[in-house]
């Protein structure tokens, strides 16, 4: 059997290795259209503030060690257009200027996505940036140790531009986040969590301009000088666009089904409108568990089991994806939080009818000292009001206490109650935690609620 797996990122990469994994005879051709393979953005934080000093070792994979193991790489090399009736790619190779057709017997989609572009005048002037992919990387860092650079401002305030703020503000920049949505980091966490973060950021030199929506981006020689929103002007030598993000699907109109936003529709077992063609990644829509709908989640934790399920069921093992529930984490500055599935603040967009509890603590019996690393922990805990199914949690700490999020998350997808959580047994000890855990306590908490 032949398998072309289009883009090498998470999705792309993890369904080589699935291949690899199950059926290693298999003839795979694995195309990236950029000059680099496998870069990996979730690693762009650590090497812009100086973690990681080789942008080319954010990658999971090298040309050679892929086609060590078989596997036929095809870098610079662009997937324009796909003749399903036919099973055939149409290549261009950008390193030689040459096209031709490949045909496949089956063909894996991991197209991705690309920065949503600002249609404001001015989104072309010179230094209004984006943080996605390699190029995006080794232009960003540049710009840390530009001298020039002053005031940065980022647009959106999710995950990325979160740590896009945290990176120039730890470089010494007055930095600004704009966002349309009234509160830093809405739609991961809930305002008893995002005041404290708004205000450390605050402390770090990070303004929040929320509620805002950008009109347009103004000019000094090409360059970008300020950012306009319908509330203010805002000086800037440099901006970060992390407004969203768009599917990488243009060439796939008429080829397979894609809903209004470009998505590429796929069923359980990741197959497109075409029996013959998988699609993974940022580009699809994922089972959702809390709402046993489906969602956008553009996580890499998603495009990674994907992939491997769509390996599977294009080799002729057929397994569903199992639903997911956007558990996603992340540091900002001394704090470390984590949420997973429907937030209070969330919900009504989803048409689900939620209730929370709130509990904050100290991570460990009180006689710890703080000193010891026992600090105050912030947990909700969000469920159905009618039947107490649990439906997300949030948490956050200057301790890291972000793994009990994957408790509740394998709870959302067991479809457990806060009756179960109330009394589960979690493991105590002061040097970790309290006796009863906070989800134990959150989960108590919940059940009063229903009685
Ligand atoms: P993409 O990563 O978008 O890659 C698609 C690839 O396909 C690209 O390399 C592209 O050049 C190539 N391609 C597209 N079309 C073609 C074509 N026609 N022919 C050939 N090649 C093509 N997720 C997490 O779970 N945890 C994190 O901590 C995290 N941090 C992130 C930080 C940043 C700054 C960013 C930007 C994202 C982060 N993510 C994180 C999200 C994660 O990176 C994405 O969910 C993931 O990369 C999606 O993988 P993908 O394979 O769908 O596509």
């Amino acid at each position: 059997m032949k398998v072309i797996v289009v883009g090498s990122s998470h999705g792309g990469y993890e369904t080589v290795r699935g291949i690899l994994a199950d059926q290693p005879n298999t003839e795979i051709q694995w195309y990236e259209k950029g000059d680099f393979l496998s870069f990996l953005s979730c690693g762009m934080q650590l090497y812009l503030e100086g973690t990681v000093k080789d942008v080319n070792s954010v990658s999971y994979a090298t040309p050679a060690g892929m086609s060590a193991q078989g596997v036929h790489v095809f870098v610079q090399q662009e997937i324009t257009s796909v003749d399903a009736a036919n099973q055939t790619v149409h290549v261009v190779n950008h390193a030689d200027g040459t096209e031709r057709d490949e045909n496949y017997d089956k063909l894996v989609l991991s197209v991705g996505a690309v920065p949503f572009e600002l249609p404001v005048p001015g989104h072309d002037l010179q230094n209004v940036y984006a943080m996605r992919g390699r190029d995006w990387a080794i232009k960003l860092k540049a710009k840390t140790v530009d001298p020039t650079v002053k005031n940065v401002v980022v647009i959106g305030s999710g995950y990325i531009g979160i740590e896009a703020a945290e990176v120039f503000a730890k470089a010494g920049m007055h930095v600004t986040v704009i966002d349309l949505l009234p509160r830093l980091l809405s739609l991961y966490l809930d305002e008893e969590f995002t005041d404290t973060l708004t205000q450390t950021m605050a402390d770090h030199g990070i303004e929040a301009a929320t509620g805002q929506s950008v009109q347009s981006f103004e000019g000094v020689d090409g360059k970008v000088s300020a950012v306009v929103t319908d509330q203010g002007t805002y000086p800037a030598d440099l901006v970060v666009s992390a407004a969203g993000i768009k599917a990488n699907t243009a060439m796939l109109d008429g080829v397979v089904d894609l809903d209004d936003h470009g998505l590429i529709k796929i069923n359980d077992y990741l197959q497109t409108s075409n029996e013959n063609i998988y699609a993974v990644g940022d580009a699809t829509l994922v089972p959702f568990a809390p709402t046993d709908g489906v969602n956008r989640i553009a996580l890499a934790t998603n495009a990674r089991r994907q992939g491997r399920i769509a390996a599977k069921n294009l080799l002729g093992t057929k397994m569903a994806m199992p639903a997911v529930s956007g558990s996603s984490a992340l540091s900002v500055f001394d704090y470390h939080f984590a949420s997973t599935g429907i937030k209070a603040g969330t919900s009504e967009k989803l048409g689900v009818q939620s209730a929370s509890v709130m509990v904050t603590d100290t991570a460990r019996p009180k006689f710890v000292p703080e000193s010891a690393g026992n600090a105050k922990v912030w947990f909700k805990l969000t469920f159905d009001p009618t039947d107490g199914r649990i439906l997300g949690a949030q948490i956050m700490s200057q301790a890291d206490v972000t793994a009990n999020i994957n408790t509740i998350a394998l709870a959302v997808q067991a479809k457990l109650t806060v009756y179960d959580l109330a009394y589960t047994d979690f493991f105590f000890q002061p040097g970790f935690d309290r006796p009863w855990n906070i989800m134990n306590v959150a989960a108590q908490k919940a059940v009063k609620t229903l009685a």
